[in-house]
C-alpha cells in the first residue's frame, strides 16, 4: 500500500502485525464473516470440512474450531458441529437425515420441543414420526416399521426422569440393521448426562446431541448446541446439511462456553450431590406422592443407571397430590424464595416449574394425576435450598 493513501485505506489495510508466540490459558476470540485468502488460488481450493482452512466465519474460526475439538473430547466422540441451540441440534439432526415418506421414532418422555417440530415441520415436509415407551425395548422394537430411519433417545428422560437401558435399546437397532439396506441412525440427546456421567458412543449410539446451553456453559447466558459422531460419513452428512442451512455460532457466545468447560466436571459434581440430598429429602415430605431421581431406587431405571452412570444431572420432580389443585402448585412454585420460575437448567439459579404430565403421554402409561413440579439445583447452598422448600411445603400444607 502506497504512503499517500487516504486515512480510510490506510487504517483500514495497516500493516502492523503483532509478534507471533502469544499463549495465555484463555484461547483467543476470532471473528470473522469474511476470511482473507493469500491469493485466489487458495479461494478456489482451500477446504473448510476437515477444519485443515478457513474459508468462511460460518464455517468455522479458530475459536469454533477449538470449541468443537474439546467438546468431541467431552463426548467421547471424533467430531463434533457447533449449532446455535440444543433445539437447533435436534433439528438440524432430523433434517439431514430423514426425507419426504421417512419416519422418526421419538421416547414419550422426549424434550417437549423435539415432539412438536416432528409434529408440525416434519409432518409439513411429508416425514413421519411414532413414540415407543422408552422402559420397553420390545416396544421399541415392535414400532420399527420400513420406513423408520432415525431413533431418538433421551436418557434421562425430559421432566419425568426415566433412565431408559440405552444398550438394550441401541442393540434392538443394531439388530433390525442386519437386514436393512438403508440403516437406521440412532440419535441421543446428552444434555442431560453433559459426557460427564456417561459416554454415550460407549453404549452404541451414532450421534450426540448436547444442548451447551446447559453444563458447558454453566452460565445461564448463553445458547448453543452441538452435534458430535464418531462415524467420518455421518458427520459429513450432517455438516453439510448445517452449511445448507447457514447455522453458525457467534465468537463471544463461544467465548462464554469455553470458559465454563473446564470447571464442568467439578460442577456436574457438585450440583449432583445437592440434587441426591434434597431429592432424598423430598420424599416422604407432606403432599408429596413420589420423587423421581434415577439414584432414587424405586425411580424408574434406577438399575439401568446404576450400572450405566457415574452420575446424575442437576434435577428431580416431585409428584404432588392430586387433592392438591394446578393453582395451588403454582402458589407453592410462587412461594419458593430461591428456587425462580424458569426454563433450562445447570446454571447459578435454582429454579422450579410445573406440569400436567397426563397429557403428555403418548406410548406409556403416566400413573398419577397430581401436578408434578420439577426443580433444578443451582449452585445455592444445600441449607438455604432445603430451608426454601421446607417454608414453601409448610404454607401449601396450611393452603
Ligand atoms: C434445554 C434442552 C434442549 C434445548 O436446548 P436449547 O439450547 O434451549 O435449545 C434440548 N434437550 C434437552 C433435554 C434440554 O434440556
Amino acid at each position: 500500500m502506497s504512503a499517500d493513501a487516504h486515512l480510510s485505506t490506510r487504517l483500514i489495510h495497516h500493516p502492523y502485525r503483532p509478534p507471533e508466540g502469544f499463549e495465555a490459558v484463555a484461547p483467543g476470540v476470532h471473528k470473522a464473516s469474511t476470511v482473507i485468502f493469500p491469493d485466489v488460488q487458495a479461494l478456489h481450493t482451500r477446504d473448510w470440512k476437515d477444519k485443515s482452512g478457513y474459508t468462511y466465519g460460518l464455517h468455522g474460526t479458530p475459536t469454533t474450531f477449538t470449541l468443537e475439538e474439546r467438546i468431541a473430547t467431552l463426548e467421547g466422540g471424533q467430531h463434533c458441529m457447533l449449532v446455535p441451540s440444543g433445539l437447533a441440534g435436534i433439528s438440524l439432526v432430523d433434517m439431514a437425515l430423514l426425507k419426504q415418506g421417512d419416519e422418526v421414532l421419538l421416547p414419550d418422555n422426549v424434550y417437549g420441543p423435539s415432539k412438536h417440530f416432528a409434529q408440525v415441520e416434519l409432518a409439513h415436509w411429508g416425514i413421519g414420526h411414532r413414540f415407543y415407551d422408552p422402559m420397553d425395548p420390545a416396544d421399541l422394537a415392535a414400532q420399527l416399521t420400513p420406513a423408520t430411519r432415525l431413533v431418538w433417545l433421551e436418557a434421562a428422560g425430559s421432566v419425568t426422569l426415566e433412565f431408559p437401558d440405552l444398550p438394550a435399546l441401541t442393540a434392538v437397532i443394531r439388530a433390525a440393521n442386519a437386514g436393512r439396506e438403508r440403516p437406521i441412525v440412532t440419535a441421543l440427546d446428552n444434555t442431560w448426562g453433559a459426557g460427564v456421567a456417561f459416554s454415550p458412543f460407549d453404549l452404541g449410539v451414532d450421534v450426540s446431541m448436547q444442548a451447551l446451553t446447559k453444563y458447558p456453559s454453566g452460565g445461564a447466558d448463553v445458547l448453543m448446541g452441538s452435534v458430535v459422531t464418531r462415524d467420518e460419513a455421518l458427520h459429513r452428512q450432517i455438516l453439510l446439511t448445517r452449511m445448507r442451512l447457514g447455522l453458525g455460532v457467534g465468537a463471544n457466545d463461544v467465548e462464554l462456553v469455553l470458559r465454563g468447560l473446564p470447571s464442568i466436571a467439578v460442577r456436574y459434581a457438585a450440583q449432583d450431590a445437592v440434587t441426591r440430598e434434597l431429592a432424598r429429602w423430598m420424599v416422604g415430605q407432606p403432599g408429596v406422592v413420589r420423587v423421581l431421581h434415577p439414584a432414587l431406587p424405586d425411580s424408574p431405571g434406577h438399575a439401568a443407571w446404576l450400572r450405566d452412570a457415574t452420575g446424575a444431572a442437576c434435577l428431580f420432580s416431585a409428584v404432588f397430590d392430586e387433592r392438591r389443585t394446578p393453582a395451588q402448585i403454582d402458589a407453592f412454585c410462587d412461594s419458593l424464595r430461591l428456587f425462580r420460575p424458569g426454563w433450562s437448567w445447570a446454571g447459578p439459579i435454582s429454579l422450579c416449574a410445573p406440569y400436567q404430565v397426563a397429557g403428555m403421554r403418548p406410548a406409556s402409561r403416566w400413573p398419577y394425576r397430581g401436578t408434578l413440579v420439577r426443580f433444578a439445583i443451582g449452585l445455592e447452598a444445600v441449607e438455604d435450598l432445603r430451608a426454601d422448600l421446607a417454608q414453601g411445603l409448610a404454607t401449601l400444607a396450611a393452603a
